[in-house]
Parts: structure tokens; C-alpha cells; sequence
């Protein structure tokens, strides 16, 4: 390609709403283009980026024995009411773009596919003879993030390639699962990209098992904690670990203190001289069930520790038929004003026990005379959660349920009832790990680019897919799924790969993998060989850019450097002695090359580059 004939528009100045390096460099280089909120055009130069990820992609999972198809973006709401999952996607969490037809019908342009994919399979798949089976796509994810941001990073719009395997049992399904896990991190490698793959939340489906791919990278909106062994790598809101050791109890006797002014851990340990080790904290939420219950949850956990909101949101879920629910469709800390819907008195804020009783919560609303009323739906006791941390504690701090007092040397079984315990404490950096405790917990920041799931029967049974057994017994389909964000995966690329004068492409993924610059057009022996050079290269199976534009070279060699291009072949003063000046754009090496060479060398650099 000419770039006298290309679209190509680089901008100097970063764009005002770009945060992080990897959006402003794409903005500025041409790649992309913003046309609505989190809504991006892909450029020339950026399409094939995106083409070359799609191909590394299809190569991993053709390999892996999956079948390339492509489902429909729009898709009816009765799949999803099937599934159980229209409300939860249309009201609670929201982001799924929905809209109504002319004939009055209910539609939806697809966040994802396990609707759409367990119908074929209820409606195709009939004996276990047909299983396994993988299908995959490439193509156009519709969600209304709350807050898109970063430019392809989140978008309300993205490019996702999305596997779903079918298999007989569980022991098929992990198969699958495991045959994906090397795909992605096969994808990965060959991308160019440094990675790890970390225990990842698998939310409220359960099921055996889910892994993150995570990008290494600063600007990364999530937090990976890890082990420098290698034995260990989890999203923190997954991950696990040894807490510190309790330091023991200076309190022997129960008994009440007044302690003025002691709201916080830091201040009641200062005054009280004990560890926060020895002090039993308990957090109020506030849980909405998707049928509009409202729980009030009070959580003790060790003053030193905090709670992990994923893991709280995980047991709420599990918790949901007692409370006549399916889903949880928010959990806060609330605030003075959502606590006063539910408060009949002020609470001793900051000395709260794990008794507070059930009498600070308003008593149930009278039922209505109205058979169709929709009932006020509020929990009338509070849901007392205990993390594994407080459960060993002995002749513990708590507070007392009235405001400057807190009770000391209490006890599990004598003055309180432990709570149901569940394990709901955040892992931290520093922390020790569980399966080796001389091993510290590391912390860094990732972009999650791929996401493997072990769905288990979950949709199957909601939608019916069943199939025959070899007994002959009709059974639900083992699933799993598989997520990469392709796009998301392309902007990461330059995320991990820039440097002050612009992206630094990984020669795989690259738009183009060299660039010959004319440094002036005027010159007719420079232009001659560059012309002879970019169609030997291009002939040669070395994807070229010829500038030919009637630029200043500083303004080439500018533009070339920004937009990332590995090799640059410049036929410059060296010509005179039969050679050209070519430059890595990774390390700015400069070497002169004999003209007769460049094909090869460039050749042999880049199969070096794909190995
Ligand atoms: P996130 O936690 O970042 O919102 P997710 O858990 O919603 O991701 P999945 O539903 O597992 O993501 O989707 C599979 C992959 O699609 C993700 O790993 C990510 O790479 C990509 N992806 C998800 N949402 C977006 C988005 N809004 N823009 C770009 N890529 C996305
Ligand atoms: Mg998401």
C-alpha cells in the first residue's frame, strides 16, 4: 500500500478524552476513530491488526478441533427468558441493548451467545455419537457498559471470539476446557503479548471452574495476585491466602468498656492496647434481590481484614431462594439515606456487635387489603455473616450496640452466637499463600483479554438441550464457554508496547510488517529503489508500506515511528554505496544493508519474530 493513497491521518496532539497511553497512541496514529460514546471505527491500519488477531485466533481453535460459525447479533427475548436471564440483562445488570420490533416483539442485539448456541445444540445435537463438539465465532458484541472507557478497552460495541464445547460428562468437559486453556495461551504467546493466566471468579454459575488471561499491564482495571514460584495466580477477586497470625488476646474476663470516640479498628486498638487481630469488625451492606427484597446484612470479620464484595455477592446469590429471589441485582454499603427505609432507630454506628438486634430494622408492613398490591419487600431480620477469620477468635473485641462502648474477652458460644461462617476475607498483597506459606503474595495490574468458563449443565437444563446417553437416558449437555476480546486484545498489544515516539507493534500483529520511506520524492534514484524494494518485499511475502507522500522525511520517519511499523527500510544517502539504511522500530538499531540483501534479511528477521 502507498501511503500517498491511503487514509491515513496522524494527529500531533493527544485526544481530550483519551486517559491511557494505548488509546491516545491509536487516536493520534489513525488507527481509530471515535463516532459515539464507547462506539469506534476501525481505521484501515486497524482492521488489519484486527484481522491478523482473528487469524491467530482461527488457526488456535481450528487446531484444537473447533468449527468456525457465525450467530445471529439479533436475537429474540424468548431464548433469554428460557435461560432466565432476560430481566437480569435487560433491568438488573443492564447491559444489554434491547428493543422492540414493529410487530410488537421483543429483541436483542447480542452481549453474548449461550442462548443462541444451546438452542442449536437442543435442537442438532441428539446422541452422544455428535459429542464433543466446539463451535466458535468472530464477530460484533453489543453491551451497554455503564461507563465505556479507554477507547476498544471497553466499548459498548467490541469484536469478541466466543467458543462454546458440548460435551457427554464432566470428564468430557474438562477435556474441552483444557484443550481451550492451551488455545488461549497459545494465542497469547503468539501474539506477542506477556500474560498470565489466574483462578478467576466464576460468579454466581458456580460450576468447576474458570481461568483469566490477563495482559500484564499498568493501566489494567484489574488486580492479579500472585506467587513468584509460578504455583499460584488469582484475580484478587478470587484469590485466597493465609491471613496474619492472630496476635493473642490481652483480655481474659468478659466485660464492657466505655470507650469514647473509638468509631474505627485503629482508634478502639489504640485505646483498648490490643491487636486488631483480637477485634471481631462487623460491616453493614445492604443486598436487592431481583424481586425487589431489600437485605440487610451485617458481615463480622477480623479488624485487620476487609471483605471481598465478589465473594459476599457470591454468597448472596447462593442465599437467594430463602429470600424469594433468583439474583442480586445490588449490593452497598448504604448510605444514611437508603438505611433510613429500612431503620426504625439510629444504629450504634462504629460499635456494632454481632447481636445487633433484629428491632433496629422496621417491623413488616401490614399486609395490603389489595390482592394485587405489590408487597413492600424488606427483610425484617438482618443476615449475620461470619468470615472464616472471626471464627477461631477468642476473648475478642466487639462493640458493644451502643455508641462509646465496647465489650471485651467475649467468646464464640458464650455471650455470641457465631454467625454462619463463610470465607469472605479479600486476599492482599504480602499475604502468605495457602498452598505454600514461606511464598509472599505479589500484586500486579492485568487486562483481562480471555475468559474460560466450565459451564456445566446450567443452561442445558434451563433451555432443555438434552441429548441421549450411551444407557440410552436423555441427559443435559455439558458446556463450556470461552471468550477472547479480540479488539480489547489488539489495544492491549499497544498497551504493553509503546514508547515515546509511538506504538511499538509485535511483528505478528503488526497492520503491516515493514515500511521503505522515500526520504525525498524529488530524487529520482531514491524513488526508483524504492519502488524496486517495495514490490520485491511485497512479492516476497514481507507485507509493505511504500511513503511516497510528498512529505518532508522528518515527517515520514515521524509518522512511521508513531503508527508502529517493525522494519523501516529508508533509501537515503547510502544509496551511493548500494545500500539502505533499515531500522527496528522496537530498539531504533540502525543497520546499513546491502539493497541485494534486504529481501532476505527482512525474511529471515521476521520468521525470527513469528517463531
Ligand atoms: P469485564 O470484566 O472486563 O467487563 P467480562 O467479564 O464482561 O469482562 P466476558 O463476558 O467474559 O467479559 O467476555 C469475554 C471477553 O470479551 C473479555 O475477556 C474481554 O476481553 C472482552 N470484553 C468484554 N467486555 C468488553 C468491552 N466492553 N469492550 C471490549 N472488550 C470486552
Ligand atoms: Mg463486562
Amino acid at each position: 500500500m502507498r501511503l500517498s493513497q491511503m487514509l491515513l491521518v496522524t494527529l500531533r496532539e493527544d485526544p481530550a478524552d483519551a486517559e491511557i497511553p494505548s488509546h491516545k497512541l491509536l487516536v493520534r496514529a489513525g488507527y481509530i476513530r471515535r463516532i459515539g460514546n464507547g462506539i469506534y471505527a476501525y481505521l484501515p491500519l486497524m482492521w488489519r491488526v484486527l484481522q491478523k488477531v482473528s487469524q491467530i485466533v482461527r488457526e488456535e481453535m481450528n487446531a484444537a478441533g473447533a468449527q468456525e460459525c457465525l450467530l445471529p447479533q439479533m436475537q429474540p427475548a424468548e431464548l433469554w427468558r428460557e435461560s432466565g436471564r432476560w430481566d437480569t440483562y435487560t433491568k438488573a445488570e443492564g447491559t444489554m441493548f434491547a428493543l422492540i420490533d414493529r410487530q410488537q416483539r421483543e429483541v436483542c442485539l447480542g452481549p453474548t451467545h449461550e442462548e443462541v448456541i444451546t438452542a442449536i445444540a437442543r435442537d442438532m445435537v441428539r446422541s452422544y455419537r455428535q459429542l464433543p463438539l466446539n463451535l466458535y465465532q468472530i464477530q460484533t458484541k453489543f453491551r451497554d457498559e455503564i461507563r465505556p472507557r479507554f477507547g476498544l478497552m471497553r466499548g459498548r460495541e467490541f469484536i469478541m471470539k466466543d467458543a462454546y464445547s458440548f460435551d457427554a460428562d464432566e470428564a468430557g468437559m474438562k477435556v474441552s476446557y483444557q484443550k481451550m486453556n492451551q488455545a488461549f495461551h497459545n494465542i497469547l504467546r503468539r501474539s506477542g503479548l506477556e500474560f498470565r493466566a489466574v483462578d478467576a471468579d466464576s460468579g454466581a454459575i458456580g460450576g468447576s471452574g474458570s481461568q483469566e488471561f490477563m495482559v500484564l499491564a499498568e493501566a489494567g482495571e484489574d488486580e492479579i495476585l500472585y506467587t513468584e514460584d509460578g504455583k499460584y495466580a488469582a484475580n484478587v477477586e478470587k484469590a485466597t491466602s493465609l491471613p496474619p497470625d492472630i496476635e493473642s488476646s490481652p483480655f481474659t474476663a468478659y466485660e464492657k468498656r466505655e470507650t469514647p470516640e473509638t468509631e474505627t479498628i485503629a482508634k478502639v486498638c489504640e485505646f483498648l492496647k490490643c491487636s486488631p487481630t483480637s477485634v471481631v469488625k462487623n460491616v453493614l451492606y445492604q443486598a436487592v434481590y431481583d424481586n425487589g427484597m431489600v437485605v440487610p446484612i451485617l458481615v463480622s470479620i477480623r479488624g485487620d481484614q476487609d471483605v471481598n464484595e465478589v465473594k459476599l455477592q457470591n454468597e448472596l446469590v447462593k442465599l437467594a431462594p430463602q429470600f424469594g429471589g433468583k439474583a442480586v441485582i445490588g449490593l452497598t454499603v448504604p448510605d444514611a439515606e437508603s438505611q433510613q427505609k429500612w431503620l426504625s432507630k439510629p444504629l450504634p454506628l462504629g460499635y456494632i456487635a454481632p447481636d445487633l438486634a433484629n428491632s433496629y430494622l422496621k417491623p413488616p408492613a401490614p399486609k395490603s387489603l389489595d390482592e394485587g398490591a405489590h408487597p413492600n419487600l424488606q427483610a425484617t431480620k438482618f443476615l449475620r455473616l461470619a468470615d472464616r477469620t472471626v471464627a477461631d477468635l477468642k476473648n475478642f473485641v466487639t462493640g458493644a450496640n451502643e455508641s462509646g462502648f465496647h465489650v471485651v474477652g467475649a467468646n464464640w458460644g458464650k455471650e455470641f452466637e457465631l454467625p454462619q461462617v463463610v470465607d469472605l476475607r479479600k486476599a492482599k498483597a504480602d499475604d502468605r499463600a495457602l498452598h505454600d506459606p514461606t511464598q509472599i503474595l505479589k500484586t500486579a495490574r492485568g487486562i483481562e483479554i480471555g475468559h474460560i468458563f466450565q459451564l456445566g449443565t446450567e443452561y442445558s437444563t434451563a433451555m432443555g438441550a438434552t441429548y441421549t446417553n450411551e444407557q440410552g437416558e436423555e441427559v443435559p449437555l455439558m458446556m463450556g464457554c470461552y471468550g477472547v476480546g479480540v479488539s480489547r486484545l489488539a489495544q492491549a498489544a499497544v498497551e504493553q508496547s509503546y514508547d515515546k515516539d509511538g506504538i511499538i507493534f509485535p511483528v505478528a500483529i503488526a497492520p503491516y510488517q515493514a515500511i521503505v520511506i522515500i526520504p525525498n520524492v524529488a530524487d529520482a534514484e531514491q524513488v526508483a529503489t524504492a519502488e524496486k524494494l517495495y514490490h520485491e518485499l511485497n512479492q516476497a511475502g514481507v507485507e509493505t508500506l511504500l511513503d511516497d507522500r510528498n512529505e518532508r522525511a522528518g515527517v515520514k520517519f515521524k509518522d512511521s515511528d508513531l503508527i508502529g511499523i517493525p522494519y523501516r527500510v529508508v533509501t537515503g544517502k547510502s544509496l551511493k554505496d548500494g545500500k539502505v539504511e533499515v531500522v527496528q522500530r522496537a530498539t531504533k538499531a540502525v543497520q546499513e544493508i546491502l539493497l541485494t540483501e534486504v529481501v532476505d534479511t527482512l525474511r529471515s528477521w521476521i520468521a525470527e519474530a513469528l517463531k
